[in-house]
């Protein structure tokens, strides 16, 4: 295994190559919000696509949705997020920095419980106050832990201008499923077992924000419920688990020894089980997708609160029950990072020159799945110059675009432009040459063995729909 990227890296690469950059960086930016740039906003896409295949597409009993940023705040109280989607937050005395105390007491191996009252808490970080650490300065000074409500609220009024119950803008695409079960069981002809998947965003009052765009605070989910018989969900939640884990290793192509499964040990109460999946993200192993076993208590809690019966009869037997949740869900920009970390790679190669003399040389390159790659196929004229070679390289791009996303690049030598498609992953690179004025034939060369052949125009189509 190549050495491990760093973040300082990843992010300077990012900005570099138009991937990431940070929110409103002319006004000196905004913390936590992060923007995708030309390729970051292409390979965002097809993460987004590649998901949808996966848990859409290929699954029939699986149906999307896409629901509204904003719900009824009564959605967001039956949830338990205005009472107690929070996280307990300490204050560094020295500095005034706020951490979560949580991740503090994870730092040094300390897991706290989810259910913990902040009184709790603050006696475990007392316990362990010797080692806690501040991020910032690094003295081991905290003070009394305090709750901090995640849910963004808005200044949305309702329909009479009041501002007493304020309309949240959603901390989790999920509740947005659960409120449509009953439209979608009545309308889309589904029968349990089935789930409904939704991507979208999300917004968190995110206070320890940093570590990229792994914690933003305004950020994507990609989430599928699945609505199963109780006497099914213990199976069910075994196969959702090995799902996932394969669609990360052999549909997204990542590492296998980049993750690995992390069980939670303290459950919500209602959950039966809940494991992560993570990914060695350049800061170590952190949560990239959670996956539970939630029982029934997001549809029962929405049944009572609401007054509307949440329930599913089965068609054969009549039998009468409230589905019970098995839920995946990840972000689509903790993917982002995760496929970047795994594909950033430089790499020494041999090079010979004109002379035949042979050299090392080093490249960076992005090895992601050609699926996921920003841009498809660059097409270049050898010489910009020469304005036969520059139309013949215009009508390839303008017949190869129709399918696939393509750059067309003229600037410094072919060198140079293979360089930079290697640095943003481009998987293939069309040169037209004087050759190709006689011959109709182009080079094509590979991004990853740096291989190159001669294909006639003609036959590119057909060339490029067996290579993607
Ligand atoms: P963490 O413990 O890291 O805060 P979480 O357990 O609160 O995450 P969930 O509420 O389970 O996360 O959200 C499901 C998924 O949504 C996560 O696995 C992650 O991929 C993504 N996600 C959650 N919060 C953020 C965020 N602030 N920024 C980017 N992605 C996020």
């Amino acid at each position: 295994m190549g050495k491990k990227v760093t973040m300082e890296e990843l992010v300077a690469f990012c900005k570099r190559r138009g991937f990431i950059f940070a929110s409103s960086e002319i006004y000196g930016g905004f913390a936590a919000v992060y923007d995708y740039g030309p390729y970051g906003v292409e390979l965002a896409k097809n993460i987004r696509e590649i998901w949808w295949k996966e848990m859409v597409q290929l699954h029939p009993n699986i149906v999307g949705l896409d629901s509204s940023i904003f719900m009824s705040p009564k959605v967001w109280e039956a949830s338990g997020h205005v009472g107690g989607f929070s996280d307990p937050l300490a204050e560094c005395k020295q500095c005034h920095t706020r951490a979560r105390v949580d991740h503090l007491l994870e730092d040094i191996g300390v897991f706290a419980d989810e259910k913990m009252s902040d009184e709790e808490i603050g006696t475990l970080l007392t316990r362990h106050a010797a080692k806690v650490v501040c991020p910032k300065c690094g003295q081991k000074d905290f003070s009394a832990p305090k709750s901090f409500n995640l849910l963004v609220k808005s200044n949305l009024g309702n329909f009479t201008g009041s501002m007493d119950d304020p309309a949240y803008l959603r901390g989790e695409t999920c509740q947005g499923i659960y409120v449509n079960y009953k439209n979608v069981v009545d309308t889309a002809r589904v029968k349990v077992p089935f789930g409904i998947a939704q991507i979208g965003k999300a917004f968190r009052n995110e206070i320890t924000a940093r570590q990229f765009i792994f914690r933003k605070r305004e950020f994507e989910q990609m989430e599928m419920q699945y609505f199963v018989n109780p006497d099914q969900a213990a199976e069910s939640y075994e196969q959702w688990r090995q799902k996932r884990w394969s669609y990360y290793v052999d549909t997204l192509g990542l590492k296998e020894e980049n993750l690995k499964w992390h069980e939670h040990e303290n459950l919500v109460f209602y959950a039966s089980a809940a494991w992560d999946i993570e990914y060695n993200f350049p800061f170590g192993f952190k949560e990239l997708e959670g996956i539970h076993n939630r029982g029934d208590y997001d549809l029962s809690t929405h049944a009572k609160h609401s007054g509307t019966k949440l329930i599913y009869r089965d068609p054969k037997t009549n039998q009468e029950y409230t589905p019970h949740v098995v839920e995946t869900s990840v972000g689509v920009d903790r993917t982002f990072l995760a496929v970047l970390t795994d594909a950033y790679t430089i790499e020494e190669f041999e090079k010979t020159d004109n002379e035949g003399k042979k050299s090392l040389d080093s490249r960076t390159v992005l090895k992601i799945p050609k699926k996921l790659a920003p841009v498809k196929i660059a097409v270049f004229p050898l010489m910009r110059n020469k304005q036969e070679l520059v139309s013949k390289a215009k009508e390839v791009f303008e017949s190869l675009a129709h399918n696939y996303i393509c750059e067309f690049d003229d600037n410094g030598n072919v060198g140079k432009r293979y360089r930079r498609q290697d640095e943003i992953g481009t998987p293939c690179c069309v040169t037209i040459d004087f050759d190709t004025l006689n011959d109709n034939t182009v080079t094509i060369r590979d991004r990853d063995t740096m291989e190159q052949e001669r294909i006639r125009i003609e036959d590119l189509g057909e060339y490029f729909s067996k290579y993607f």
